[in-house]
């Protein structure tokens, strides 16, 4: 994909804030702490080329789902927005953990005994995750199932899952211990009782997938937002990219910076809806997979990467590694930039990659 061009930019009264994307609300004001709300730049203005803006919402992964695209008829807009949800719609069927019988389910559950094909979705988002999780350590990892049943009934519990318990899990945790055959097409897990949870990438996935079925409709210049995995293609027209807002500790308090972003991913992790404190100390629904426990010290991370699918891994594997390693990782990746926010008890810190803040504007 074409390198992705951003830059920050001070929002200006041009503007044309015609559509919220999803917007991770924040908790408290007082720590300005990060969070995205994508503004859709220009639209609605009559523009040399004749395309029309459209704009279709569903709910979808358990989030909503969003497509802005320009097109020149209602008809094809409709057409390629509709044929974009059904794949979407597709891909959650594959991937969901909440049917048991999804294939992701069955694979978990047959693969332990025998190599089982895959479709060439599901093999990519694990291709995918596998190789994020080499680039990250193992901070990133789709076998983190057994942890965050852990984390998920600890939430409901408001208790510290149990020692043993936490023991159990781990043991059935280990990105190496997926076996992936990109020839035959087929997945082994080396031990049984593992479970894999594909909810730090398949957003990402689903995002580029949905834009990629839009580009074959001819629609080139479009956006998709999964919740906080956003994807773009080409800018609007006659605009220099898709605006997305960010504010953050890295921003001063009332102002506000935008990303301008074209043919790429932008995502947003983070604790700021799915937590839970006990005892004075407060886990993240992102388990550190070398300790087993939600992750305390991250508040959000924003990555921007040349596809959504690395985004959404990326901003989940930031979320766990330490601050500053994080950083090496995102400048280490071409086309990658990346904005972490850190928690330090009751402070935030902002960690902001080279490229990231190449693009930031300060007035
Ligand atoms: P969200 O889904 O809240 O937008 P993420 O993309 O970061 O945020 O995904 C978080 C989800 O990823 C968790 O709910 C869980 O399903 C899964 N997950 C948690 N920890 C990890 C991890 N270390 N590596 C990979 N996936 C993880
Ligand atoms: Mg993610």
């Amino acid at each position: 994909m074409e390198a992705c061009q951003q830059e920050f930019r001070r929002e200006t009264q041009e503007r044309n804030l015609v559509v919220h994307l999803w917007f991770r609300s924040y908790f408290s004001w007082r720590w300005a702490a990060l969070c995205l709300l994508g503004l859709a730049v220009g639209a609605c203005v009559a523009h040399p080329t004749g395309s029309q803006r459209f704009e279709y919402f569903r709910i979808q992964m358990g989030t909503r789902v969003q497509i802005i695209l320009y097109a020149d008829s209602e008809e094809l807009a409709r057409q390629a927005a509709t044929a974009a949800f059904e794949r979407i719609q597709n891909l959650d069927e594959i991937l969901t953990d909440y049917n048991p019988e999804s294939e992701l389910m069955r694979l978990c559950r047959e693969a332990s005994r025998r190599p089982v094909p895959v479709s060439g979705d599901l093999l990519s988002v694990l291709d995918r995750s596998l190789g994020v999780s080499r680039i990250t350590d193992g901070a990133f990892d789709v076998t983190v199932g057994p942890l965050v049943a852990l984390w998920r009934e600890a939430r409901r519990t408001k208790r510290l899952p149990e020692r043993r318990l936490l023991a159990a899990a781990r043991a059935r945790v280990g990105y190496k211990n997926v076996l992936l055959d990109r020839e035959t097409g087929s997945v082994k897990l080396r031990i049984s009782g593992m479970k894999l949870d594909v909810g730090g990438i398949a957003k990402g996935y689903a995002a580029d997938q949905a834009l990629a079925v839009l580009k074959g409709h001819g629609i080139l210049r479009a956006l998709v937002a999964a919740g906080g995995d956003i994807a773009v293609s080409g800018a609007p027209p006659g605009k220099v990219g898709w605006t997305i807002a960010v504010q953050s500790p890295a921003v001063a308090p009332g102002e506000k910076m935008a990303l301008i972003l074209h043919d790429c991913g932008v995502s947003t992790s983070g604790d700021t809806e799915q937590f839970v404190e006990i005892r004075g100390a407060r886990y993240s629904h992102i388990v550190d997979p070398k300790t087993g426990r939600g992750v305390r010290h991250s508040a959000t991370v924003t990555v921007i990467a040349p596809d959504d699918t690395s985004a959404d891994a990326l901003a989940t594997a930031l979320s766990v590694l330490p601050p500053k390693q994080g950083l090496k990782v995102a400048e280490s990746q071409p086309g990658v930039a990346a904005l972490i926010v850190a928690r330090n008890g009751d402070q935030l810190r902002s960690y902001v990659s080279r490229r990231m803040q190449s693009y930031m504007s300060r007035h």
